[in-house]
């Protein structure tokens, strides 16, 4: 898919990286989830919404999950949760940054949305999807 980008220095500038990573370190509190994964929708410069995965089960997961199979549980993804809290009308054309941040020390993990996720936020009208492939010294 042509518009699912790998978040990296090569595709964003470092400044805007960071600044993602800072507003991503900022939502880590009100993940529940055991592994906290962040998603951050833009646009044009402007935040406009955030959105936390949860460890409780969520009916807007499931809703999304039935159309594949590979997304096995149904706790609410950051990527459904940032849809839900966000404007649907601003959603249309924006771009989402999912990062997956390590509690124990602030690094980004792999945060490739699964296809559940991926549909959602296709059919919500999110132009680009960014995610990390894997934390690199490029994105430190
Ligand atoms: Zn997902």
């Amino acid at each position: 898919m042509s518009n699912l980008i790998e978040l990296s220095t090569k595709t964003v500038s470092a400044s805007k990286l960071k600044k993602l990573k800072r507003i991503a370190t900022a939502q880590l509190e009100s993940s529940t989830h055991m592994k906290p994964m962040v998603a951050i929708i833009v646009r044009g410069k402007r935040v406009i919404g955030t959105g936390t995965n949860k460890a409780k089960t969520h009916t807007k997961q499931a809703e999304h999950s039935k159309y594949k199979d590979d997304c096995k549980s149904v706790k609410l993804h950051a990527e459904i949760a940032v849809l839900n809290n966000t404007p649907k009308d601003l959603i249309e054309g924006a771009d989402i940054y999912i990062l997956r941040i390590r509690r124990m020390d602030g690094s980004l993990g792999t945060s490739a949305p699964c296809s559940a996720c991926l549909s959602a936020c296709v059919k919500a009208g999110i132009r680009r999807i960014y995610y990390v492939e894997e934390e690199k010294e490029t994105t430190r």
